[in-house]
């Protein structure tokens, strides 16, 4: 099939002849303004280029004054052509004199052309250039000469790439622009402080060729782009593919629209009909949509700019075959890792050794990314501004993650701050060593009991070095997350063993699988639920597909031969739920003894809290438990209506508030009367603020992460805990959002160490 409109094709034929000549970039450059004047029957046309990431300089011009070839320099933001730099959308005015932004410049002899047609030259989605055709005469510029010039400034930006014009380097000024986007400010997730090169977890990738002849080949190649993006889309959506899991289902629903959306395939078709590759085709149409929706007033159309963005740039990097993400990639060993969002798995997936921190333009600080951050000591900062994601590759980043600082391409002060900050933070880390042996007790007295939360083996090592209690939740899933196949009966009780063996006679709480919400295992099949975090998981699956949960029970008591069982069931919302994987778990000892296998010597079941429901069975429950360990990330998400992952509103409720503190009280009071031991294994009891309220409210027992364990004993050590009940006692019956810097003024006031 041979492309029937050839007039765009003829254009790109010559287009073709200049670039793939011998010639030296310059005069590439020159005889492509001059076609573009002529085929479009304009008077000038000029291409722009930025240097210094700041100006932008004249560097070939058909019509305007030759003399001002490298003279004639705008900033960027300034005068019409500025304007379309700072913007990366075009112009196009029949009376570019009567815009307020004109600045005349009288080298170039221009102000005799009225009319004005601009375009961005971009690179990766970033403006590189600016390419331009005036006229004298008022004339409108045709829908299709905008996009005919979109083409060739796309094609121009190769010269970037190759570097023969200007080299990236010098286009970038070597640099970002420092007074926008070399600092960010974020949320610390996992703290910690690294210093590495910036690697994009879904890379953006370069289009080295524009133009093709093959149009067969290169149809071909675009219907191969589709097929397997769409796939990808798929597979995200049916949760199968833990890669890639993690992404907003509204968006990949909007993804999956425009991916079959077939005016977008039709467009980057006849792009492709009129000379182009099949990645150009689609950079070519994403240009034109994008110039068209930044002049949209409709701020929906505005917000799905970046959903198709995104779209486009899979699309490009699947016709690239560079699909994956950088964790399939050759790493550097010092790799800072930018994403838009990303799951556990996936981070689970990276190098740990050259993996020195995350960061996130979303994210939320509960969201189970960050808890496997935090059990792995890598730090992490979200809820970044936007622009995080458009920084160049390999330049140089620290990541303040304690006080949520980002810099790109810092400055020698910054970098010796950072540097202090470092070996301050290493003073810090060794106080905290030096208590690992002292008694975690309040200053008047009352002893409090700290165990660590843990997933993977290196948190037995992390409760030992920081002198932990044991293990009061061990996340039993991110085993199953990271293997690509369901873990057999042998390997799962040999794993809970070498745990086990690894604690040395502390206690090692084993909660069973808490799969589904965000944490998706490749083997299990699911269907596209509306609210996952509300859906089918944790023991709700359990308790559907009951081989799983007698499996894992029965590796569990194999593991435990000869000590003590402790385990406990995720998402239980009634006692009856409880009822009956308590009974699964007999039957498995009961099984378990009739074989004449070895027994544990004790076994005690106990039930996560994480839904509200449970708070108001309390009084029955407890007579069937032998203990309760409060999942306050969960039980806060349910009690506030208010999505752990969604960072939009995951910061807009405090737990540290009556009502929820009022409630973890209640919860506190009910197991005291029957007895029943209590923990409480979330994320808030990790922060020494958080630690300070639940210890007022009266919890006595928390299961924190490993880095946590230091700070929060040290708060405790520091603390008057009667005097910071009273405290509390009377901030519970108000109706404020927060106490939390009630909390923090106490703590100050009375030197406790947060
Ligand atoms: C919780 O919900 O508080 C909890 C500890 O469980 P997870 O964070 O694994 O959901
Ligand atoms: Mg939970």
């Amino acid at each position: 099939m041979t492309p029937s409109n050839n007039a765009p094709r003829l254009l790109m034929r010559q287009l073709h002849e200049i670039m793939a000549s011998a010639d030296e970039a310059e005069v590439r450059l020159n005889n492509v303004v001059h076609l573009v004047a002529s085929n479009m029957v304009a008077e000038v046309c000029s291409a722009y280029f930025i240097r210094g990431g700041e100006t932008l300089e004249l560097f070939a011009t058909e019509g305007l004054k030759s003399e001002a070839v490298h003279i004639t320099r705008l900033r960027v933001g300034e005068g019409l052509v500025g304007l379309v730099a700072s913007t990366g959308s075009s112009l196009n005015l029949s009376n570019a004199q009567d815009h307020p932004k004109f600045a005349y410049r009288p080298e170039t002899g221009e102000d005799i052309f009225k009319s004005m047609m601009a375009v961005p030259i971009l690179r990766t989605g970033k403006v590189v250039g600016v390419l331009a055709v005036q006229n004298k005469a008022s004339r409108h510029y045709s829908e299709e000469e905008e996009e005919a010039l979109q083409t060739v400034a796309m094609v121009l930006a190769e010269l970037v790439v190759s570097g023969d014009l200007i080299t990236a380097q010098e286009n970038n000024g070597g640099n970002l622009d420092r007074g926008s986007i070399s600092h960010f400010e974020g949320t610390v997730f996992a703290e910690g402080l690294a210093e590495g090169v910036a690697v994009m977890h879904e890379p953006r990738v370069e289009i080295l060729q524009h133009l093709s002849e093959d149009y067969n080949q290169q149809k071909k190649s675009l219907d191969a782009g589709f097929d397997s993006l769409l796939s990808q889309i798929d597979e995200i959506m049916s949760a199968e593919d833990i890669i890639h899991h993690g992404e907003h289902r509204e968006i990949l629903d909007v993804y999956k629209l425009f991916a079959s959306d077939k005016g977008w395939r039709v467009k980057i078709e006849s792009a492709i009909e009129s000379g182009l590759t099949a990645e150009a085709a689609v950079e070519k149409i994403q240009v034109e949509n994008r110039s068209k929706m930044m002049k949209t007033q409709d701020p929906y159309l505005r917000e799905r700019l970046s959903d198709l963005d995104d779209l486009a740039n899979r699309l490009i990097r699947h016709l690239m075959g560079k699909a994956g993400t950088a964790a399939t990639k050759t790493l550097p060993k010092n790799a800072v890792v930018i994403a838009q969002n990303m799951g556990p798995a996936e981070l689970l997936d990276y190098d740990r050794d050259k993996l020195k921190a995350v960061i996130l333009q979303e994210g939320s600080s509960t969201s189970h990314v960050a808890i496997v951050a935090r059990a792995l000591g890598i730090p992490m900062l979200g809820q970044l501004d936007e622009g995080l994601l458009d920084i160049e590759e390999g330049v140089q980043i620290i990541v303040h993650g304690l006080d949520g600082e980002v810099y790109i391409s810092p400055p020698p002060e910054i970098l010796e701050s950072y540097r202090d900050t470092i070996a301050a933070r290493a003073k810090l880390l060794a106080r905290y060593d030096d208590m690992r042996d002292k008694p975690v007790v309040t200053k008047d007295g009352v002893e409090i009991e700290l165990v660590v939360n843990g997933g993977l083996t290196m948190d037995i090592e992390g409760m030992h070095r920081t002198g932990a209690k044991g293990v009061g939740l061990f996340r039993t899933e991110f085993q199953f997350m990271i293997s690509k196949t369901l873990p057999r009966i042998h390997q799962q009780a040999e794993f809970y063993k070498s745990i086990l063996d690894a604690a040395k006679g502390k206690s090692v709480t084993f909660r069973t699988l808490d799969i589904g919400g965000d944490k998706e295992v490749s083997f299990l099949k699911r269907d596209k639920e509306e609210n996952p975090a509300l859906g089918w998981r944790a023991i709700r699956i359990a308790l559907d597909r009951p081989a799983l949960l007698r499996y894992q029970l029965r590796a569990l008591i194999t593991a435990a031969a000869g000590t003590t069982l402790n385990v406990m069931f995720p998402m239980i919302t009634n006692v009856g739920e409880f009822k009956l994987a308590k009974s699964i778990l007999e039957k498995e000892l009961a099984r378990h003894r009739k074989n004449g296998r070895p027994m544990p010597d004790d076994v005690k079941v106990g039930t996560m809290l994480e839904v509200p429901s449970l708070v108001w069975q309390l009084d029955d429950l407890l007579s069937h438990v032998d203990f309760v360990s409060v999942g306050s990330n969960d039980l806060m998400q349910f009690f506030y209506a208010s999505d752990r992952e969604n960072p939009r509103i995951s910061n807009r409720y405090d737990i540290l508030s009556p009502p929820s503190l009022s409630m973890l009280r209640f919860i506190v009071e009910k197991c005291d009367k029957n007895n029943v031991p209590l923990t409480l294994c979330g994320e808030v009891g990790g922060k020494a603020v958080g630690a300070l309220a639940l210890l007022a409210i009266g919890y006595r027992r928390l299961s924190i992460a490993p880095a946590a364990v230091g700070p929060v004993k040290m708060m405790i050590r520091s603390l008057d805990l009667k005097r910071a009940e009273q405290f509390i006692d009377q901030l519970l019956s108000r109706s404020d959002h927060s106490i939390r810097d009630e909390l923090k003024r106490f703590a100050q006031e009375n030197n406790v160490k947060i």
